[in-house]
């Protein structure tokens, strides 16, 4: 059997990943993808489940599995301490299903170099400005480390150019049918990408949006 793909997505806060990954999830159908729940040492936050938000673990507990390598990689965000079971990403693949992680840059730097085959794709704002008026918008969480946040995403955006793909979160729909187009080359839906998708996917390459991260980091 052939070993599932590895998917790693990153992207500023801010940038609307959750609602981009939950539409285009929905659209593969169930059982298309595994989403391997991460482990974090931050706080609950509310409407966070345990084993679903993430593995929430105290610092001795991730300290201590850190070093007994059960981490694929882990790395450091906001103080807090974030990492991927390596245990629960082998055994899917393992099985032929494919895996989808949600982490930041510095570990999805970790797993291409752990994971060469990983497929790594970076959800971009279509400005600096957007990120910013989405955190700031009204109905977003109100946590005061906004400073902090602003600072990590821009952070975050000068690590894209290091990804296989960057799908622009512009308009929904569209940004929808990029990540879906990018996921299905990948293998994610058995008749596999249309000639269409294929198209779409090609103008999502780190290469052909040099462009736009070019112009988001000159925007910082
Ligand atoms: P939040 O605390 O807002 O849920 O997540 C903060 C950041 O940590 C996000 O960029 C998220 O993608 C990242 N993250 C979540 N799980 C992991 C993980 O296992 N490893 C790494 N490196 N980052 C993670």
């Amino acid at each position: 059997m052939a070993i599932g793909s590895l998917f790693v997505v990153s992207g500023p806060s801010g940038v609307g990943k959750d609602t981009l990954l939950q539409r285009v999830l929905s659209r593969l159908g169930q059982g298309a993808l595994v989403r391997v729940t991460t482990a974090t040492t931050r706080p609950k936050r509310p409407g966070d489940l345990d084993g679903v938000a993430y593995h929430f673990l105290s610092r001795d507990e991730f300290e201590r599995r850190a070093a007994a390598g059960w981490f694929l990689e882990w790395a450091r965000f906001g103080g807090e301490l974030y990492g991927t079971p390596t245990g629960a990403v082998a055994e899917a693949r393992a099985a032929g299903r494919h895996v989808l992680i949600q982490i930041d840059v510095q570990g999805a730097d970790q797993v291409r170099a752990l994971a060469p085959d990983a497929v790594l794709i970076f959800i971009a704002p279509p400005t600096m400005v957007a990120m910013r008026d989405r955190l700031l918008a009204p109905g977003a969480d109100a946590r005061n480390d906004l400073e902090q946040r602003l600072q990590r995403g821009a952070e975050e955006v000068a690590g894209a150019g290091r990804f296989d793909f960057v799908v622009i979160n512009d308009v929904l729909e569209e940004a929808t049918d990029e990540l879906e187009a990018v996921l299905v080359l990948h293998g994610a839906a058995p008749a596999g990408p249309t000639p269409a998708q294929r198209r779409l996917a090609e103008r999502c390459t780190a290469a052909a949006r040099r462009q736009h991260l070019d112009a988001l980091l000159a925007d910082r």
